[in-house]
């Protein structure tokens, strides 16, 4: 039987290791991203929970707040989350391949997410989601590493590290895309939520690592 006290240590220990590493991100300067930045946008939300969002980078409200998803982006992202899976913010968490805003709102550099995208792997392994969901075709490219579009990869859940990844749409495109993108978004919230009581995958993934 699983000790509680041990696993309420462990918890703790991921906590601090994940606040040190928030400490780390914030001075970085890696790649050239940290010349534009008013701040680094490291994460959001409960360092112990079973749901965890990935996105692309920082756009300017994100810069200016210091919060992944914080615009009408991420009002639509919190609405589904709370009307498809029933959790709030504060339960999950929430954050980007790339922590600092790229100029123009472009797509970020491959040298950018090399450098980068080492944050994500160890949030990644210290939260230790069940369920990862990716938003969009540059998060969902960057962790399954491939070429292939969002629209062809939606619709199943993929092993990844200890975890399911589902992808799904940047909730952007749904608000550009209307009805048919959302019906689908919807979808893939669902598929997450069911995923979150599914046996984690043994097998590890191609990606990010
Ligand atoms: S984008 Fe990432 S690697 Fe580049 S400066 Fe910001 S925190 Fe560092």
């Amino acid at each position: 039987m699983a000790d509680p006290l041990a696993e309420l240590r462990e918890e703790a220990a991921s906590c601090t290791r994940l606040a040190e590493l928030r400490e780390e991100a914030a001075s970085c300067t890696r790649c050239s991203l940290f010349e534009g930045r008013t701040q680094v946008v490291f994460g959001v939300g409960d360092p112990g929970a079973a749901l965890m969002f990935v996105g692309e980078a920082p756009g300017r409200d994100e810069d200016l707040a210091g919060e992944p998803f914080v615009g009408r982006s991420g009002k639509l992202l919190d609405r589904l989350m709370r009307e498809e899976i029933g959790v709030t913010r504060d339960q999950v968490y929430i954050a980007n391949v790339v922590k600092c805003r790229p100029p123009s709102n472009r797509d970020p550099k491959p040298e950018e997410v090399a450098s980068c995208g080492g944050y994500l792997m160890r949030q990644i392994d210290l939260v230790s989601p069940a369920v990862v969901v990716t938003l969009g075709n540059f998060a969902t490219r960057a962790l399954l590493s491939t070429t292939d579009g969002i629209g062809k990869l939606r619709g199943r859940s993929y092993p990844y590290r200890a975890s399911w990844l589902v992808p799904t749409y940047h909730p952007a495109a749904a608000l550009r895309g209307g009805g048919d993108v959302m019906a689908q978004m919807r979808a893939d919230f669902v598929r997450a939520k069911r995923s979150l009581h599914e046996t984690a995958p043994s097998t590890t993934d191609p990606g990010l690592s």
